[in-house]
């Protein structure tokens, strides 16, 4: 969504930057504090316990000015060749060489430092969000920024970038065990040293949590945590060359130990985070038993971006983005379906509604296909709103319009009844300022009565431009044209709304058709509004009808006109059967009952 600042691990920066200028991400004012000054730089050939001393020697500078020591220092060591970046040391680098025999005199950074290391240049991390899920996917707590020469230039921590959001952009009224992790790793009192160290160096973790184990006679044995053993406890105990074999945990983990409850609220828990400058809280019970731990990364998870940069700054970035890539995109579709109209890739085929009054085909509706070289059958769904937006909708319409006209005028010079065909038409066309005069003139060219033409729209029309469309009805209807509302029941038009338009059809939607003998919700709001059309005088058709039984409880329940796969597929005009065309009265579909839909329909409007 946001800049993706996941490519590929830099070492030397690339140059060109020009995308990124042209849409700069959004800068919060106050997020450049989350990048911090230098931390401290060792060339490849120091050793490492030359970087443990400077990074023990930068934390006593920060606790004796009082300072935030993650806020000064990162925590870390930044490896050098000639003034170039090349790799980072931390506490966790640190740790993992706690377990090897030689001393760390002997050790040279450029063997044990993290390589190669991922860094960014300034003007990428000013999007923080950006930078923290950069910082989340990539697993890591340390991202060194450099200059446009690789060499070091900040760094961003994962405790700089909470401490520069606000607790607003917190998830608010969200408690601890929300975001806590439950999979923690424990370790024992009495556990040696060596065996903490290779529990976090094998999974990778910075911290274990020390427990007790209590024991019941009822259930299984629960653990009461007494103590955490950190990576900095550990860099201090090797300060002190402790032996790793003989030295227990509890004589280094850091304790007493501040708990929180899985209630506390997630706003109160970063703030004593903060207050304590620790970057882990152990999660126990009322009981006093373990059930979680909460670090700065979990925390970090309940931050709600939509909070961080508005949703309206979240839009606006997407409408940037999407534009240009539209607008190619577009002109590009446009062509595809010029030409494809111009090589005779789009026909119309025609799907037959049953009168269950009459028992007779008396109309069609006409849906267009695709047939294209390239992507084989493109349904309607996917190239129509596509025309729509490059406005190649009204090129096509015509087209549709025509071919429609000219079917109706075969099918009347045909030995059958007249079928009337209805057409579906967008807001886009029928706001056309000419859309009525053209519209005439094709059906003054077919030669045939405008009745036998129908236009169906969907609800969407009747909410947008209400006064030209409620204009547009009343004058197609002056010519004779009827019109359908089609898909009702799916767009925003309130029932309400009807009242202002004048039109000749209601086309309830296929979503309420689909199992309606099976569905009481359905059942009511279909009873409505076949009540409500009834009133007003409108047809009712109910679309999408595939099996008997909805058939069955649709003809109880008042609906006059059936449309879908149990009458027929939409078909080309070669297809169409006999008996379609010449109006004989079709066998009855489904067993008929007398009490069905009716009496559902009574039993569920009171007070009729
Ligand atoms: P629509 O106008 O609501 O058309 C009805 C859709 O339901 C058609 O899909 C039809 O094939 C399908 N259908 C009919 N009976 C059944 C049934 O029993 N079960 C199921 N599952 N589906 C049934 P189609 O042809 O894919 O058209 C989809 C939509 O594309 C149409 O919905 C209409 O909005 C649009 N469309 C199709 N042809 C045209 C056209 O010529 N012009 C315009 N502007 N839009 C069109
Ligand atoms: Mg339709
Ligand atoms: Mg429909």
């Amino acid at each position: 969504m946001f800049t993706d600042l996941s490519g590929p691990t830099v070492l030397v920066p690339t140059g060109s930057m020009a995308n990124d200028q042209e849409l700069p991400p959004p800068v919060l004012p106050d997020h450049e504090g989350a990048i911090l000054p230098v931390p401290p730089t060792l060339p490849t050939t120091a050793s490492l316990e030359a970087a443990l001393e400077v990074m023990r020697s930068s934390l006593r500078e920060a606790r004796d000015a009082s300072t935030d020591e993650e806020q000064l220092t990162g925590n870390c060591v930044l490896v050098v060749e000639g003034q170039q970046l090349v790799g980072i040391l931390t506490e966790r680098d640190a740790v993992r060489w706690a377990l090897s025999d030689l001393p760390p005199n002997q050790i040279r950074l450029g063997a044990v430092m993290t390589h190669p290391v991922i860094c960014r240049q300034r003007h990428e991390c000013l999007d923080i969000l950006a930078t923290m899920s950069l910082l989340r996917r990539q697993r890591i707590r340390h991202l060194p920024i450099v200059d446009e020469w690789n060499h070091p230039a900040g760094i961003v921590t994962i405790t700089s970038l909470n401490r520069v959001l606000k607790e607003t952009f917190f998830l608010r009224f969200r408690q601890a065990v929300e975001v806590m992790s439950t999979a923690v790793v424990t370790v024992r009192p009495q556990d040696t040293l060596r065996h903490a160290i290779q529990t976090m160096a094998l999974r990778g973790i910075s911290c274990v949590v020390v427990t007790e184990l209590i024991t019941s006679r009822r259930g299984p044995s629960r653990e009461r945590p007494i103590g955490i053993l950190t990576e900095r406890d550990i860099l201090q105990m090797r300060r002190f060359a402790l032996s790793l074999s003989t030295t227990q945990v509890d004589e280094v983990m850091s304790a007493p130990l501040a708990c929180i409850h899985p209630a506390d609220d997630l706003a109160a828990v970063r703030d004593r985070m903060q207050k304590l400058r620790i970057r882990r809280m152990v999660v126990a019970n009322d009981a006093g038993e373990l059930v979680g731990l909460i670090t700065e990364s979990n925390l970090m998870q309940s931050i709600d971006p939509v909070d961080l940069y508005g949703v309206y700054e979240i839009l606006q970035r997407q409408v940037s983005i999407l534009r240009e890539g539209q607008f190619q995109l577009l002109s590009r579709q446009r062509f595809d379906l010029s030409r494809a109209l111009a090589n005779r890739e789009f026909r119309l085929v025609y799907q037959p509604l049953l009168n269950l009054g009459q028992g007779k085909i008396r109309s069609a509706e006409a849906l267009i296909r695709w047939t294209s070289p390239q992507h084989g059958t493109v349904p309607p769904c996917d190239f129509i709103p596509l025309a729509e937006h490059s406005g190649f909708i009204v090129e096509l319409g015509d087209w549709i319009l025509e071919t429609a006209c000219q079917q109706i005028q075969q099918w009347m010079q045909a030995d059958g009844q007249a079928i009337q065909i209805a057409v579906n038409v967008t807001a886009h066309q029928l706001l056309e300022p000419q859309f009525v005069a053209k519209l005439l003139g094709i059906v003054e060219r077919a030669g045939i009565p405008p009745a036998l033409l129908k236009l169906e729209l969907t609800e969407s029309v009747l909410v947008e431009n209400t006064m030209a469309t409620a204009l547009c009805f009343q004058e197609l209807q002056k010519q004779g044209i009827q019109i359908a509302i089609d898909d009702f029941g799916t767009g925003y038009a309130s029932l309400s709304y009807l009242q202002h338009f004048s039109f000749d059809t209601l086309k309830v939607d296929q979503s309420f058709v689909r199992g309606i003998h099976n569905n009481p919700k359905a059942q009511v709001i279909v009873h409505s509004v076949l009540d409500m059309a009834e009133n007003m005088g409108f047809e009712t058709v109910a679309e999408g009808v595939e099996d008997p039984e909805e058939l069955q409880w649709l003809r109880n329940a008042g609906c006059q006109v059936i449309q879908g796969y149990l009458i027929g597929k939409p078909l080309p005009p070669a297809q169409w059967r006999p008996e379609w065309l010449s109006g004989a009265v079709l066998p009855p579909i489904g067993a008929a009952t007398d009490s069905g839909g009716r009496e559902d329909r009574q039993a569920s409007s009171p007070g009729r």
